[in-house]
This record gives structure tokens, C-alpha cells and sequence, in this order.
């Protein structure tokens, strides 16, 4: 929505935003105001981050270039994670800058690294497609017929909200709220059905999906974890000892919190 006076940015989309046939890969976004902090801070995002994710970057989109209807929260939903990620980046930046405090245990040495380091420095966007083609080693039987090519859509908004649904408990219990994809083990079948593309056309249930070899599942899994966007996961280097690439995944919303 839009808001008189704020700071707005037109943003390149990493993968666009499909609305029925037609693709839309410029959105304006603006900086957060206080009317957006009081709308995030209801008691009914305290226990759901995803939501507030989904509710601050739906907030921040003053416009979808070329698009002539206005912006549903099901738009926002249907972005690929990475691009919600970019975005939710975008916003922070336009409202807050670059500066990100981190803190991050060694692995190494188990030292805690504390600092201050600029995002832009750590930070990478990779354009992409809202699909992936796959073929799988084992294959879906489906009604006696082996299917090996299947197409996926990267997991989105929605796939998020599933995500968190089916493992809430755990999701809540991680330290800054860890909104990044589940890794494999915690991709459910229901996940993995959720982001096969062509599934009805090719006649693929949730149970096919639970009988589905390891491997492939492994593979689909591999593949999810690469989507395009911004990768909230960066490196960065100990102060004690020289491991150099301590893992951190950054809080885009910790201005927020
Ligand atoms: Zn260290």
C-alpha cells in the first residue's frame, strides 16, 4: 500500500510474479513506518513469523508494474521463496540500511563471534526461473507407468506456510526465526507433492509421493534448496581462529524484533 512520503525503490524481481498467464517482474517497494510496526506486532504474529513475513513485505509493494488489479496477499504468497527473501531485503535496506548485527558461535573454535558487517558485502541475488526440470533416477509409478521427467515450482509463500504449519514446534523453538527452506529429512511428502508442477496432469497423488524411492526424493530436495532469490545463508570469518566461513542465516526482519 501506498503511503505519502516514504521512500519507495522499483525492484528487479529475481523470478517474477505470475498472475494467471502473465508475468510481472518490476515492483516499487517503500520503508517501513510505525503504522506497519503496529500492524506486525499483533499478538497473532507472535507465534507465526511466517505471517508477518508475508504481512510486512504485502505492506511494503506500492506497485506491480503493468499490473492493472490490485495487490492480494495471494500474490505475495505465490513468490518463490528467494524472491520474498529479496524483497523482505529490499525493505530493510530502504528502511533501516545495510548495517546487520550479527552473532554466530564458531563450529571451530566455539568462540562467539559478535560484530556489525554490511550486508551488501555478504549478499547476492541470482535471477532464475519459477521452475526446474528434473529427472529422476527411480521414478513415480503412477497407474503402472514409470514417470522420470517431472517439472518443479520452487518452493513459494505458500510452501512456507505449510512448511511452518507441519513443524511449528520446531520452527519456533530455532533461535532468529529461521525462515529458510527445511533441509532434507524435514521435507515432508506433502512438501515434496506441493512443489511438482504438473502433478494432476500426470495423475500423482500425496500417497505415490510417499512411496517414492529415497534417492529421488533426495535429489528433489537438492534441486528445492537452489532456488534463485536472495540466499539468506552467508559466511562469515571468526575473529579467533581462521575458519573463515562461519555459517549465519540472516534475520531480514530483525529491525522488526
Ligand atoms: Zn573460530
Amino acid at each position: 500500500m501506498k503511503i505519502e512520503n516514504t521512500l519507495e525503490k522499483e525492484v528487479e524481481l529475481a523470478v517474477a510474479l505470475k498472475v494467471g498467464n502473465e508475468e510481472y517482474n518490476t515492483v516499487t517497494i517503500r520503508e517501513v513506518t510505525g503504522l506497519d510496526e503496529e500492524a506486525v506486532s499483533q499478538p497473532i504474529y507472535k507465534k507465526n513469523p511466517i505471517g508477518l513475513y508475508h504481512e510486512l513485505v504485502y505492506r511494503c509493494i506500492t506497485e506491480v508494474a503493468g499490473l492493472d488489479k490490485p495487490i492480494t496477499k495471494n500474490y505475495i504468497k505465490s513468490l518463490t521463496i528467494g524472491t520474498l527473501d529479496q524483497l523482505a531485503y529490499e525493505i530493510r535496506k530502504i528502511s533501516v540500511g545495510d548495517d546487520y548485527e550479527y552473532s554466530e558461535v564458531c563450529p571451530e573454535c566455539n568462540t562467539r563471534n559478535e560484530g556489525v558487517i554490511n550486508l551488501a558485502d555478504f549478499i547476492q541475488v541470482e535471477k532464475g526461473n519459477r521452475t526446474i526440470d528434473i529427472s529422476l533416477k527411480r521414478g513415480i509409478l503412477v497407474n503402472d507407468k514409470r514417470i522420470k521427467d517431472i517439472t518443479l515450482i520452487y518452493p513459494t509463500g505458500q510452501y512456507q506456510e505449510r512448511a511452518f504449519k507441519e513443524s511449528a514446534s520446531d520452527l519456533l523453538n530455532k533461535k532468529n526465526d529461521d525462515f529458510s527452506i527445511p533441509k532434507f529429512g524435514e521435507i515432508t511428502s506433502s512438501l515434496v507433492y506441493s512443489c511438482i508442477s504438473n502433478k494432476e496432469e500426470l495423475g500423482i497423488t500425496t500417497d505415490i509421493v510417499k512411496s517414492m524411492s529415497t534417492i529421488d526424493r533426495k535429489d528433489i530436495a537438492k534441486k528445492l534448496q537452489k532456488t534463485p532469490g536472495l540466499k539468506q545463508i552467508i559466511e562469515i570469518p571468526c575473529n579467533k581462529c581462521s575458519n573463515d566461513k562461519i555459517k549465519h542465516t540472516v534475520n531480514l526482519i530483525d529491525f522488526l524484533l
